[in-house]
C-alpha cells in the first residue's frame, strides 16, 4: 500500500528550517513509493492562527519543490470533530470536569509539596449528577478529559525503534476546551483516521502524545498508523529553533538569496548518516533517506553552513538550471560567462558582481603603468579563447621577466579592479580585447 503521509503545521509564523526537515522526511518517504503528501492546517487555535501564516507555509513548500496531494484545514472539519467526540462520550472515554484553571493549579501545588507528580487526580470522575448540575447553574462549562487507559502503549519507531510510553504517568488530556474548541491531540487523530494516514513522521517532541493518540485511535476504533520521531535541529549552542523568532525561516532564507536544495539537504541530512552534502534533486533526497539511521541524539547545525552547501551547489549547478534567473538579474555572457563565474559565488546573485566586472567601468590597474603598457603591447589579436589567457601571459613574462604573482597579480587588478576572483582564462574573452587595452592603459 503507498504511503500516505502529512505534514500538520499550525499556521502561527513562518515554518523554518527545522519544520522543514519534518516537511521533507514526509514528502520523500510519500513520494519515493508513489504515496500521498498531505498538507493539513492545524488551526484549531483560533486566537493565534492566522491564514496569511497558511498561505506563506504553502508557498515555502512550492519554493522548496514540495506540492501537496491534499490541503486540509482542520477550522473546516469541526463536524467530523463533533461526531468522533460524541463518539468517545458515549463510550466513557470523555469525560467532563469543572476545575478552572486556578483550582487545578492550586492542586499541582498541593502534590508538588507531597512530593507526588503534578498528574491529574480524576476528581471529576467522581462527581454526581447534582453536583454537576450545581456547577452548570453556576455558569460553569465543562471541559472534557480523555479517559487514558493507564497501560503501557508500545509502538515500533521508525527512527526509535521499539517504544513504549506508560499512561499511568500522564494526566487525562484535555480534548475540548470549555468554549467548545478542540485541542489538536484529538482532532489530529480524527483527520489521521478520516484521510488514511499510514505513516506520522513527526518530531521527538511528540512521543508522549503518540502513547496517548495510539490510546484515541483505538477508541475510535481506527487503524493506528506506523510512527517515527525524527531528532530535531538545534543551532550548534543545542538551542531549539522557535517559528515566534522568525529565525532561519524559510522565507528569510528564500529572500536572502539561498538555493532551495541547499536548504532542503541541510535540514534533512544534518543528523543522519548520511554526509551534510548539496543534493541536486528532491527526488535524490529522497533515495537517501532511512529513518531507521537518523541519528538519536540532537541534530546540531551551524547556520554558516547554509552558504557552504549553497556554494557548492552552485558550483555544480549547470548553465541551463540558471540561465532565466541570471537573465532576470541582468546578467549576459552566457553560459561562458556562468562557466567562469560559478565557482566564485556563494549567491546566485554575487553572479551580477562579476557581469559587472566583465562589463565595467572597473577601477584600478594605475599602479605599475610601464608594465600594463608592455603588456598591452603584446596583447594577442582576436579571436580570443580560453587559451589566449595564457599565450598572453607567456608573451608578458618573456617580455618583462616577471612571473607568478608579480606577474599575474598586477594584470588582474588592471583587468577586474579586484585581487581575486575567477580565473582570468575564462573572463578574458568576455571582457574582450578592446576594454582590456582600456584598462591596461588606466
Ligand atoms: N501541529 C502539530 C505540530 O506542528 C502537528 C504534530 C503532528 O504531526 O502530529 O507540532
Amino acid at each position: 500500500m503507498p504511503p500516505v503521509v502529512r505534514f500538520a503545521p499550525s499556521p502561527t509564523g513562518y515554518i523554518h528550517i527545522g519544520n522543514i526537515r519534518t516537511a521533507l522526511l514526509n514528502w520523500c518517504v510519500a513520494k519515493r513509493d508513489g504515496g500521498q503528501f498531505i498538507l493539513r492546517y492545524d488551526d484549531t487555535d483560533t486566537a493565534r492562527s492566522r491564514r496569511e501564516y497558511a498561505d506563506a507555509i504553502k508557498e515555502d513548500l512550492a519554493w522548496l519543490g514540495m506540492t501537496p496531494d491534499i490541503v486540509v484545514r482542520q477550522s473546516d472539519r469541526l463536524p467530523l470533530y463533533d461526531a468522533a467526540t460524541a463518539k468517545l462520550r458515549d463510550a466513557a472515554r470523555l469525560y467532563p470536569c469543572y476545575e478552572t484553571e486556578e483550582e487545578l493549579d492550586r492542586r499541582r501545588a498541593l502534590q508538588k509539596a507531597r512530593g507526588l507528580p503534578p498528574i491529574y487526580d480524576r476528581a471529576a470522575l467522581k462527581l454526581s449528577d447534582a453536583q454537576k448540575a450545581a456547577f452548570e447553574a453556576e455558569g460553569r462549562r465543562p471541559h472534557w478529559r480523555f479517559l487514558l487507559n493507564h497501560r503501557r502503549v508500545e509502538w515500533a519507531d521508525g527512527v526509535r525503534g521499539p517504544a513504549h510510553v506508560d499512561t499511568s504517568s500522564l494526566s487525562d488530556p484535555v480534548l475540548v476546551r470549555a468554549d467548545g474548541s478542540y485541542l489538536y491531540t484529538v482532532t489530529s487523530v480524527i483527520d489521521d483516521i478520516d484521510l488514511g494516514v499510514t505513516e506520522i513522521i513527526r518530531g521527538e517532541d511528540h512521543v508522549t502524545n503518540t502513547a496517548v493518540q495510539i490510546e484515541i485511535f483505538q477508541a475510535l476504533g481506527g487503524a493506528v498508523p506506523a510512527f517515527a520521531h525524527h531528532n530535531l535541529l538545534t543551532t550548534m549552542s543545542g538551542e531549539g529553533l522557535s517559528k515566534r523568532s522568525g529565525a532561519l525561516s524559510i522565507r528569510s532564507l528564500r529572500e536572502e538569496g539561498f538555493e532551495p536544495m541547499a536548504v532542503s539537504s541541510l535540514a534533512l541530512l544534518t543528523g543522519t548518516s548520511e554526509a551534510v552534502r548539496p543534493i541536486g534533486t528532491l527526488g535524490e533526497l529522497a533515495r537517501l533517506v532511512d529513518l531507521s539511521r537518523i541519528s538519536r541524539a540532537p541534530a546540531r547545525f551551524d547556520p554558516a553552513e547554509i552558504e557552504v552547501l549553497n556554494a557548492r551547489l552552485l558550483h555544480e549547478t549547470p548553465y541551463g538550471e540558471v540561465a532565466e534567473r541570471l537573465a532576470a538579474l541582468g546578467v549576459g555572457g552566457g553560459e561562458a560567462f556562468w562557466q567562469a563565474v560559478r565557482s566564485n559565488i556563494v549567491k546566485l546573485a554575487d553572479a551580477k558582481g562579476w557581469w559587472e566586472v566583465v562589463t565595467g567601468p572597473v577601477a584600478g590597474g594605475a599602479e605599475d603603468v610601464a608594465f600594463l603598457a608592455k603588456a598591452a603591447d603584446v596583447l594577442p589579436p582576436v579571436p580570443w579563447d580560453e587559451t589566449t589567457w595564457s599565450a598572453w601571459t607567456d608573451a608578458v613574462k618573456a617580455e618583462t621577466g616577471a612571473k607568478g604573482k608579480a606577474l599575474f597579480m598586477p594584470l588582474r587588478r588592471a583587468l577586474t579592479g579586484l585581487d581575486h576572483g575567477p580565473e582570468l582564462k575564462g573572463l578574458l574573452p568576455l571582457i574582450g580585447r578592446e576594454q582590456v587595452l582600456a584598462r591596461l592603459k588606466g
